[in-house]
């Protein structure tokens, strides 16, 4: 990957991430966005994409991924550059800007940086029978549906994700199997409801034991009750165990911090220089962690890194509906 340069470099494609794009293309900011995770949303995409979500202001009721889907279409007036499936290592002052390098050894450098990096980078929790089978057929993401037309689907798990994905494979695979180890889910009740009228076929008590093929994915075992194991047909399985999060390198960048949070002064400034954070990382008194409160401290954190971009800028915006 090329080095990039940019206005305002945002960690995080989370809410808050996802908005501060909006407002940074509002503010004519270029923009770059860098997410450990292949896909954007941050908690809500990896945890309860098809949750109903009560609190956000002007909508009484949002499922997690229409939220998501409408903060992507907002960002995308600022054609913001999406740098996806990368961690931010380390971040170094220069001169007038800010170089932070990704894992991948990208070097972005922006005039002011964002921290919206949330509960930190997640990582998929492992399928224990899975090691070394990533890539060739079994993943922790679905990003898109298609290449799982015609396929048999093998699906582990029991939250959201696993019933969200069972339920949108349904129709396009050759057929879905979704195996837990437990005979309660944690996902949705309607989504639970629908993929039990479907022709999903759920294996409950059971876990995925061994994975084989010459290559690529053929079969997969799957015992139940601690049973003698059977095998399965499948040419995909995809591990749906959820998450842990870790805040990782960022503690590493001399960031005054709190109990793993990042603290911030009112206008989201952090201790360093052109270094801005808003978002469940942030920490002040009185700090509340919700997607609304997200969204106000992206627009504090925008409007006043403007003004550290651009001097004769002014914090104060103007209004969207104006002009
Ligand atoms: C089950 C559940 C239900 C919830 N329900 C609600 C609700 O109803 N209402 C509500 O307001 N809130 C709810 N929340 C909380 C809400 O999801 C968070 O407040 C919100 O997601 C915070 O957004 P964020 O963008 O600050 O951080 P996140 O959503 O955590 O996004 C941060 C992003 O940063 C990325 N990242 C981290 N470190 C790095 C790095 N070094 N390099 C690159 N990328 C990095 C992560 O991969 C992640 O995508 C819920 C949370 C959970 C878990």
């Amino acid at each position: 990957m090329d080095d990039v340069t940019t206005d305002l470099l945002i960690i995080g494609a989370g809410p808050t991430g996802l908005y501060s794009a909006y407002y940074a293309g509002f503010r004519q900011m270029s923009v770059v966005v860098v997410d450990s995770l292949p896909e954007l949303g941050g908690q809500i995409t990896a945890m309860y994409p098809e949750k109903a979500i009560l609190d956000v202001a002007g909508f009484p009721s949002i499922k997690g991924r229409d939220l998501v889907e409408g903060l992507v279409a907002q960002a995308a007036t600022a054609d913001p550059t999406y740098l996806l499936d990368r961690t931010a290592t380390t971040l170094e002052h220069g001169e007038d800007d800010v170089v932070v390098t990704l894992d991948d050894g990208t070097r972005v450098t922006a005039a002011a940086v964002l921290i919206t990096s949330g509960i930190g980078k997640f990582s998929p929790r492992p399928l224990p029978a899975g090691e070394g089978w990533v890539g060739r057929g079994m993943e922790f993401f679905v990003p898109s549906f298609a290449p799982y037309a015609g396929k048999d689907v093998v699906i582990v798990g029991g939250g959201d994700s696993a019933f969200d994905w069972a339920q949108h494979l349904e129709p396009i695979a050759a057929s879905v199997t979704l195996v837990h180890r437990r005979d309660a889910f944690r996902a949705h009740e309607r989504t639970v409801a629908a993929v039990k009228e479907s022709t999903v076929e759920i294996v409950t008590n059971a876990q995925v034991t061994e994975l084989r093929g010459d290559g690529h994915l053929e079969e997969v075992e799957v015992s139940v009750d601690g049973h003698e194991p059977q095998l399965r047909k499948a040419q995909a399985l995809v591990a749906a165990l959820g998450f842990v999060a870790d805040l990782g390198a960022i503690q590493q960048w001399g960031l005054v911090t709190s109990k793993r949070h990042v603290v911030v002064d009112s206008a989201m400034r952090t201790n360093l220089a052109r270094v801005f954070a808003a978002g469940d990382i942030t920490d002040y008194p009185g700090k509340v962690r919700l997607i609304a409160v997200g969204f106000g401290e992206a627009a504090t954190a925008v409007n006043n890194a403007a003004v550290v971009i651009d001097p004769t800028a002014h914090v104060f915006p103007g209004h969207s509906s104006e002009g």
